[in-house]
């Protein structure tokens, strides 16, 4: 039988079948995939093939394929120990949600977020929540960032989760889709699940508050249906992604606005900082591309981001 993964302990998996129904399973023999090294072999979202077996009056399910990969989101254990946790696979779209002031997000979080997700070719989408408590100065600011990142490429929407202003937008591109939603703690990630699904009740905010830093259990998402044909995948304790295995001359390319222009630059491995020629300086200097994004690659080409390397996209 073929099913999706939509929990796991670490030791046992609930897979939901083609037909819709759920089994517990177990992992027959050892998996390796796509070469990493990872703790759980299995994660939430894996399209599996399960056999159902039954011993007396119990029935299990016994995992024997894992289908490749779309993407994947690990966790680099901070720890001596340097284990990988795959958090979740196969997302179709990731939503960061974005808050002014009351938390402030920062255009360097945003970007780092969207290089990620480049990086491991995750759809991303931005949600400028609180479109209620702003005031008109605001809503410039909005209006501004939204514009800035929809001309490189990025859906943007300006919400209220309070309100439920535009919230049937954000349904919209949930609709048969596998979405994740992050953001700093307090930017409403709660609060919009639950307009989205009054009745769904997730982990992200209980744990978010209680987040401590050097506290390094274990967390496991956990995959679920949404009335509407859609699914959320609940990753406690995930606010955003930070960048890691990038090198520096492959960093560029994660910025569509940069990627598209780079082969103007005279030197094909211009990592577009001193040198002569480069398309990219120009276009910063022609205000085609913003000084916010190109910052951003600086600090990170640079190294500043140490503090944000933990929580990734992987292909
Ligand atoms: P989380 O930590 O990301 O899950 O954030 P919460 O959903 O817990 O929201 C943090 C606070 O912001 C709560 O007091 C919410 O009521 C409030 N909040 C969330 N979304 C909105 C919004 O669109 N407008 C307003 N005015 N408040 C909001
Ligand atoms: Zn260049």
């Amino acid at each position: 039988m073929k099913g999706t993964v939509y929990k796991s302990t670490g030791s046992w998996y609930t897979v939901k079948s083609q037909q819709g129904d759920f089994y517990q399973c177990r992992i027959k023999g050892k998996f390796r995939i796509g070469g990493i090294k990872s703790t759980n072999p299995v994660a939430v979202g894996d399209q599996v093939v399960f056999k159902v077996e039954t011993k007396g009056d119990e029935t299990i399910g016994v995992i024997h394929k894992i289908e490749p990969r779309d993407n994947y989101i690990i966790r680099k254990s901070v720890n001596l120990s340097k284990q990988t946790h795959i958090i979740a696979a196969n997302i179709d779209v990731a939503f960061l949600l974005v808050t002014l002031n009351n938390p402030p997000t920062f255009t360097t979080f945003i970007d780092r977020f969207l290089i990620t997700a480049e990086a491991y070719h995750v759809k991303a989408v931005l949600l400028f929540n609180k479109v209620d408590t702003y005031n008109k100065e605001e809503l410039l600011e909005v209006k501004y960032l939204a514009a800035l990142y929809r001309d490189i490429g990025y859906e943007c929407i300006g919400i209220s989760a309070k309100t439920g202003k535009n919230v049937d937008k954000v349904k919209v591109l949930m609709q048969d889709k596998v979405s994740l939603f992050s953001g700093h703690s307090g930017t409403g990630k709660s609060t919009l699940v639950n307009a989205i699904e009054p009745t769904l009740d997730l982990k992200t905010a209980e744990i978010s508050q209680q987040h401590q830093q050097g506290q390094h259990t274990t967390t496991f998402a956990e995959m679920h249906d949404l009335s509407f044909g859609a699914q959320i995948i609940d990753t406690p304790g995930i606010r955003g992604f930070g960048v890691v295995e990038i090198d520096k001359e492959e960093l560029g390319d994660y910025f569509p606005e940069f990627f598209e222009r780079k082969q103007d630059c005279k030197f094909n491995n211009c990592l577009h900082v001193n040198e002569p020629q480069c398309a990219i300086k120009e276009a910063l200097e022609n205000q085609e591309i913003a000084w916010s994004r190109y910052k951003s690659y600086l600090q990170i080409l640079e190294g500043e981001d140490e503090g944000y390397r933990k929580d990734i996209y992987k292909k």
